[in-house]
């Protein structure tokens, strides 16, 4: 499968916002675009006023790319929204939010989706009581979601334990027994990223 090898950073001041890809550096002083914002590269663009074509397709890798996905997988969320009842850009962004990884990254078993995506591919996470090493699985309301006893016993996720991270309303999470329920399905207003997804919609339907 392809894959983005350049550094993450650039993802971030290409979008020109925060996509936290890299964990506690994120939030650190250290964060690239904090230190240098601005398009990266030796000519960024100097047009003022974009198309809207180009805020369509910005938009749409935004969240691609926060989310960690190729082209081929995000727009599978597309057609599986547009499938769906209700408001197309809120289902794909609550398919979005459902991925086993992205629930791991929420519950704090992971410092980024990234970490997150290695933790579940590792399989050290168990959904029901039952290993899942598939990041893009689909969880619903009641599904548990724990770690594996004998990864739970290990440095990645002592640290774990010890931070306090503010869980969405969706989600409940008890850092004693690394264990987190899905009490509802995610809402539009629990997706924290800054996203106009009529634009993706927008972008699609050409
Ligand atoms: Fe983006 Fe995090 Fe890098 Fe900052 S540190 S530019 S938020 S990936």
């Amino acid at each position: 499968m392809a894959k983005y090898i350049n550094a993450d950073c650039r993802l971030c001041r290409r979008e020109g916002t925060k996509l936290f890809l890299k964990g506690e550096r994120c939030t650190s002083k250290k964060c690239a675009l904090d230190k240098r914002p601005g398009v990266p590269g030796m000519h960024p663009t100097t047009r003022k006023k974009p198309s809207q074509y180009a805020l369509q397709l910005r938009e749409k890798q935004k969240v691609k790319r926060a989310y960690g996905l190729l082209e081929k997988q995000f727009h599978g969320y597309y057609e599986e929204a547009e499938r769906m009842k209700g408001k197309t850009g809120e289902t794909m962004l609550s398919l979005l939010e459902r991925r086993l990884d992205n629930v791991c990254y929420r519950l704090g078993l992971g410092s980024s989706r990234a970490q997150a995506r290695q933790i579940v591919n590792h399989t050290h996470i168990l959904v029901n009581g039952k290993k899942v090493n598939i990041p893009s699985y689909q969880v619903k309301v009641g599904d548990v979601i724990s770690v594996k006893e004998t990864s739970a016993k290990s440095e990645l996720f002592a640290a774990v334990r010890e931070a306090r991270v503010i869980v969405p309303k969706w989600l409940e999470f008890d850092p004693a027994t690394l264990t987190g329920k899905i009490v509802a399905l995610p809402a539009r207003e629990d997706i924290d990223l800054t996203i106009a997804e009529h634009l993706i919609i927008e972008l699609y339907s050409k």
